[in-house]
């Protein structure tokens, strides 16, 4: 019934190199890639697979993307790192750029999606004290439950995901947890004084690609806003033309007070991630309150620049919207009773698997691969179809013509 997938003597050993000296904090589909264009990758052994995670979104313009590789070389070999405690010639090209392109007067820019997050948790404080008038100490920010917003030891402070936690603590305080998709209780948790902040995703990625309601999202800026609260939002996997609009927010038609960036704001190519927010809030924090040695350095400011251009002149947002209609669409019509659910927006889709066996998402992602499609299931049963933006009407019929035949793998 279930695929034994055997793996070539080459796949082995570099299993084996990681397994001996690599931590174990992670449980990957056993496959060692080694090359990727566009939409594809190739393992060890030459064979070519459709890549449907991207990174988990970072690799929205595709694979070494011929415009970021040149911007990258290019600026690889004449500079790289100046620190903060120099100007270069890019940052400030980099900060017109940024703020421009999303209509904010300030971005501070980090490395990792953690750090943007860890950003806004920190600039939303700063103002609540210095702005707001919230007495030190006591501000709060809402979460919603099934959160993902990275690693960090404040950051699963506020998971609800048991294994995010365990053994972690003691953890940080000054965050409540409130059900996603829940404006009456947003509503309610904002009597409360004392918050400063509401940090949500979008659509809850890592959770499943949890899409909110129409109207959710809109409705939540509308009761932060009139309780003077900031809305952070989270897009470091919704955003960048993933969910087919620039932003997930764009859906809605709101501005974030504090949006966070990540991912595929370098195309994959390295840690690149950004705040932006207006002067009453960025300029709550002066020189010596926050940084990063590698936050805003030439390589990233080029890279950055280069990756959100491409999204814009190769319209990924549209081909986005367009290819996840469709291949929703055809993983509807494959009426396989091992789907009990599809959803998504844009090219951030999943589906859920019922099965008595536990296992079965994961067996099936090892079929997938066999059958030359690269996904990875999240929280179980669920399996999260995130291909690159660049991917063609033909290639989702292919793919959709793969996970058929993978399904049958399940009766
Ligand atoms: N926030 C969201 C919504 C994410 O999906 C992720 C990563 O998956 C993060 C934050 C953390 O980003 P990073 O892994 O780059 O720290």
């Amino acid at each position: 019934m279930y695929s034994t997938i055997t793996l070539s003597d080459k796949t082995q050993h570099y299993l084996e190199l990681e397994e001996q000296s690599g931590a174990q904090n992670y449980h990957p589909i056993p496959v060692v890639l080694t090359r990727g264009k566009g939409t594809y990758v190739w393992d060890v052994d030459g064979k070519q697979y459709y890549d449907f995670l991207s990174g988990y979104s970072a690799v929205n313009q595709g694979h070494c993307h011929p415009a970021i590789v040149q911007a990258l070389t290019e600026q690889a070999q004449k500079l790289t790192l100046t620190s903060r405690a120099f100007h270069s010639d890019l940052l400030g090209e980099y900060a017109k750029y940024i703020t421009g392109y999303f209509g904010y007067e300030k971005v501070l820019p980090m490395n990792t999606g953690v750090e943007g997050v860890e950003t806004a948790i920190k600039l939303c404080r700063k103002w609540a004290y210095e702005v707001k008038g919230i007495e030190e100490g006591k501000a709060v920010i809402i979460v919603c439950e099934g959160n993902f917003h990275g690693r960090t030891s404040t950051v699963i402070s506020f998971s609800s995901d048991p294994s995010a936690k365990k053994n972690f603590g003691p953890y940080m305080p000054g965050f409540k947890a409130i059900p996603f998709n829940d404006t009456a209780a947003l509503a309610k948790a904002l009597e409360d004084k004392n918050v400063a902040g509401f940090l949500a995703e979008p659509i809850q990625g890592e959770a499943g690609v949890l899409v909110p309601d129409d109207g959710y999202l809109a409705k939540a800026k509308e009761l932060c806003s009139a309780a003077n609260v900031l809305f952070i939002a989270d897009e470091i996997q919704t955003g960048l033309a993933r969910t087919g609009k620039m932003l997930a927010c764009d859906h809605e038609n709101i501005r974030p007070d504090i949006l966070i960036l990540g991912k595929a704001l370098s195309g994959g190519m390295l840690p690149v991630s950004a705040v932006l927010a207006d002067d009453e809030i960025m300029m709550t924090i002066k020189p010596g309150e926050h940084g990063s040695t590698y936050g805003g350095n030439p390589l990233a400011c080029k890279v950055a620049m280069t990756a959100l251009q491409v999204l814009k002149d190769e319209q990924m947002a549209a081909n986005a919207a367009k290819m996840g209609q469709l291949l929703r669409k055809g993983l509807k019509e494959l009426g396989s009773r091992h789907i009990s659910l599809i959803r998504g927006k844009g090219l951030l889709n999943a589906i859920v698997i019922t099965h008595h066996n536990k296992e079965a998402a994961w067996e099936l992602c090892l079929q997938l691969k066999e059958n030359g499609l690269l996904a990875k299931p999240t929280h179980g049963d669920k399996i999260r179809f995130a291909p690159p933006l660049v991917i063609t009407e033909q290639q989702v019929n292919e793919c959709i013509g793969i996970i058929g035949k993978s399904l049958s793998i399940l009766d």
